[in-house]
């Protein structure tokens, strides 16, 4: 007797009852079964897919019942990729069911079928009309699958004929998993009927124009449609003119428009001028990186951290060791932190791997996705990019792992399994023998510290690449203007430029002398000078964490808790009779009631902080009318497409100012941008999270570093109520080693990450009382287990309220636990499922 241990998926289950169970094999599956198989088990009164995850020899348990079939006979996680599941298992305190299924694409259950199949034997004389027809069927057309049969004969019982068929051996029944239907995606396109007089659209005009606001509406379709002069793609139409799908065919109906099907994958890059398909030759600096990587030895190299500033070749690295990989008749992963707000790096690798590349993203449908999975399991595609879930396609003979901007914090997964994709992947590379390269214009600070400690190898690129002397004389021509001299690279045709110089703009000497604009007078004219010459801006606004610290506007000074020095977060009076707007500290629960005055200087300017989008497009629109303006932040982009829309609008220069809040400072390469204007860089800094300045330096670094990224050159300017502070100096001198310095001094100071490691322990309840209770009495336990192994108490931080303590109607709080290993604290704790474990949180709000 054989038996195998199998974990049954997509069963609605709670969250702590067992998932995996015993069944016996069948003498016919004995030498076929392998872990990592699916199969069809019977479970309850249904049929339900599982995954085999052991073989035992025995079982204490009497009258198993019996794996019922095989599903597909290829396994569906490799050996490695079943340890890996395991090894994030342990490592991430989540169930193993729920690290399994991270492999597996979606929607097993729905995809599993019965294939009936005619076996080669004679007939007898006597059957059913159903039988007699159901035999032809399967004849004339080979096996077929229940949902094909039930097609070719409609509403007839045949499952009652083949029932007593399979029963006399003379149709042989299979479970499968069905294939996937997968139809090229369409987009709707809406054009003017160019063969419409004038007149005739004139007349529909006036006619529409019954002042309704559905006619407003369908005249500005039409005056949109006439002012483009093109098809237009429809969710753009509805953007610009706030039209819905009734509007259109209400103006197709009187042939005023038609709408019409494009495949998709347009391509977001209209300036393709830096792309060749054609390598490049390397720089000198890209050279001497590349001579340093070593790929696919055994065991493996160390892994790389390839550390430099925006636009220093990277990606042409990247792609050199792609290139080398499948040279090596290997395959890459290449993992970026978002598809939809990085088009142009997936751009480069699908252009210079035609063919051989596969995009794992969001806007799949299951459908796509499962094509994805099986393509890639079955070797036809030699390079996957997506984002962190591409860590767990099924990838054979895997030589290289790219995590391109390893430091992005999309790469952690923020619910359970809590896994982190670089530590998943780098754990991969491990148990496959394959390369690593992290790259990162701001690495981490964990990754920073391991490549001093020689975790990592350390590379880097120390200069900006503005391009091959080719695509700089196209933008001489393109924009008609004489390039400066830029210097050479040495070895080739390349030419270095320099990064764009940033001035920071003390907020509080602007408020003094007189302006309390929230533009200072330096970004107000760097902006009218931009607009002058028919270039492009950005405006940033750091709105994460605004509105809520409390900030004098005339000194700078912000509150902090007396106890532990954490920020003080403003709070509506929400949970407390009194309607007193409290200061709430994250960290340790103290709280006071917001002053009237400021302590450090008793100026009256003290208030909570914040700007948003809105706000700063109006202000903008008020300074310079004429200004074209395109906001980019959650609110502007709920569609599914909206990325695409606003960055394509921004691109084709149909806007001069681009506003946006964090999304604007990804990998982006926009030439005539040459201005970047940070509206308020501090309100990062005082979130109450240990990581706050190194989010800021992140992400002033990044966006500063979208300015002059061609032949036009570009400046940044960051206005700020903190000039001196240390993150936003070395973002502004491109500096990024003399901020890591600070910064992990601080860490170790503080005994914070990397220099130590944290466990997040939060707990949600609907009841606010309840969930204080739980996280006391969690806290006091683990106080007693920490005494018990001789653990000094300060470890523990909290129990806290979190920064955010109150989502979706559910009190949040928090315990963080400090240790070298707390996998093996909480471990013992033995938590109830209520509780969020997050092993290395990335946040702590
Ligand atoms: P990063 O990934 O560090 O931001 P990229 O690889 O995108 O940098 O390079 C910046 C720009 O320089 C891109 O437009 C790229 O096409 C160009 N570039 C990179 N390497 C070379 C090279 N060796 N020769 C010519 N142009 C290059
Ligand atoms: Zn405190
Ligand atoms: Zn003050």
């Amino acid at each position: 007797m054989m038996f195998a241990q199998i974990v049954v998926l997509e069963y609605i289950h709670t969250e702590d009852e067992p998932r995996s169970f015993t069944y016996e094999i069948p003498t016919e599956l004995h030498d076929r079964m392998t872990i990592g198989h699916l199969v069809i088990v019977p479970f309850g009164n249904r049929r339900l897919p599982g995954l085999v995850i052991a073989l035992p020899e025995t079982s204490a348990i009497k009258n198993l019942k019996s794996i019922e079939a095989l599903l597909d006979p290829q396994p569906a996680l490799s050996p490695a990729q079943f340890e890996l599941a395991k090894w994030i298992s342990e490592t991430t305190l989540a169930p193993l069911h729920e690290c399994i299924e991270l492999f597996l694409p979606p929607g097993i259950q729905g995809r599993v079928d019965t294939l009936y199949t005619l076996v080669d034997a004679e007939l007898p004389a006597k059957l059913s009309a159903t039988q007699s027809e159901l035999v032809a069927l399967l004849r004339k057309r080979g096996p077929l699958r229940s949902a094909q049969i039930d097609r070719a004969l409609p509403r007839k019982n045949w499952q009652e004929a083949v029932r007593s068929l399979t029963r006399r051996n003379l149709i042989e029944k299979q479970s499968i998993l069905m294939p996937p239907s997968v139809r090229p995606k369409l987009a709707k396109y809406v054009r003017l009927i160019a063969d419409r007089s004038a007149s005739i659209v004139d007349q529909a005009r006036s006619d529409l124009s019954a002042r309704s606001e559905v006619a407003d509406r369908r005249s500005r379709i039409l005056d949109y449609l006439a002012h483009e002069n093109k098809p237009v793609w429809i969710s753009w139409v509805y953007a610009e003119t706030g039209a819905n799908l009734a509007d259109l065919q209400a103006l197709a109906d009187r042939e005023l428009i038609a709408l019409g099907e494009e495949e998709v994958w347009r391509d977001p890059l209209a300036d393709k001028s830096f792309v060749s398909i054609d390598p490049p030759h390397l720089t000198h600096d890209q050279a001497s990186v590349w001579d340093k990587i070593q790929l696919n030895l055994s065991p493996p190299s160390t892994p790389y951290l390839l550390h430099g500033i925006t636009g220093s070749g990277k990606t042409e690295i990247y792609l050199r060791a792609v290139a080398e990989t499948l040279a090596q008749h290997k395959r890459a992963l290449v993992l970026v932190p978002e598809i939809a707000l990085t088009p142009q790096t997936v751009q480069r690798f699908a252009a210079r791997f035609a063919g051989r590349v596969g995009v794992i993203h969001s806007g799949l449908s299951d459908g796509e996705r499962y094509d994805v999975w099986r393509k890639t399991r079955a070797g036809a595609i030699d390079v996957i990019i997506g984002p962190r879930s591409a860590v767990f396609a099924p990838i054979d003979r895997l030589g290289l792992i790219v995590i391109d901007e390893e430091h992005e914090g999309s790469y952690k997964q923020e619910h359970r399994p809590f896994y982190h994709a670089r530590e998943v992947a780098l754990q991969l590379a491990r148990l496959t023998n394959a390369t690593v390269i992290l790259g990162s214009a701001t690495p981490s600070l964990e990754s920073w510290s391991r490549a001093q400690r020689g975790e990592f190898k350390l590379l880097t690129l120390p200069r900006r690449i503005i391009g091959h002397t080719q695509s700089i004389q196209d933008q001489q021509t393109r924009y008609h203007i004489e390039a400066k001299s830029f210097q050479p690279t040495d070895v080739d045709d390349a030419r270095y430029a320099e990064m764009p110089p940033v001035d920071i703009v003390d907020l509080r000497a602007e408020i003094k002398s007189g302006n309390p604009h929230i533009f200072s007078r330096r970004l107000q004219n760097a902006l009218a000078d931009v607009l002058n010459r028919n270039e492009q801006a950005i405006l940033f606004i750091n709105r994460r964490g605004a509105a809520t610290f409390v900030l004098c506007r005339d000194c700078g000074h912000v509150l902090k808790c007396p106890r532990c020095d954490s920020p003080l977060t403003y709070h509506e009076p929400i949970d407390q009779p009194q309607k007193v707007t409290m200061l709430i500290c994250h960290t340790c629960n103290h709280r006071e009631p917001q002053p009237n005055e400021c302590p450090n200087c008793h100026s009256k300017r003290i208030r909570y902080f914040g700007t948003g989008t809105q706000k700063v497009e109006a202000a903008l629109k008020e300074l310079i009318p004429e200004a074209r303006t395109l906001r980019w932040d959650r609110d502007t982009t709920s569609g599914k497409d909206s990325h695409e829309i606003i960055l394509q609008h921004f691109i084709q220069h149909e806007a001069d100012v681009l506003i946006g809040t964090q999304m604007i400072a990804k990998g982006l390469d926009l030439p005539l941008v040459t201005l970047v204007g940070v509206i308020s860089a501090d309100t990062t800094l005082h979130l109450p999270d240990f990581r706050s300045s190194e989010r800021t330096f992140q992400v002033l670094a990044q966006v500063v570093g979208r300015a002059g990224r061609s032949i036009l050159g570009g400046r940044a300017i960051i206005q700020t109520y903190a000039p001196d502070n240390y993150a936003i100096e070395a973002a502004a001198q491109h500096d990024y080693e003399s901020f890591a310095k600070k910064e992990l001094e601080f860490r170790q100071q503080a005994a914070y990450p990397p220099f130590t490691r944290l466990a997040r322990l939060l707990i949600r309840d609907a009841n606010a009382d309840r969930a204080k209770r739980e996280a006391e009495k969690v806290a006091t336990q683990l106080d007693s287990l920490l005494t018990r192994s001789g653990i000094a108490r300060d470890s523990i931080i909290g129990p806290a309220p979190c920064f955010f303590a109150k989502l979706r109607d559910q009190y949040r709080w928090h315990i963080a636990l400090r240790h070298p290993d707390p996998v093996s604290i909480v471990r013992e704790l033995r938590l109830t499922p209520a509780w969020r474990i997050d092993i290395d949180p990335l946040s702590m709000l």
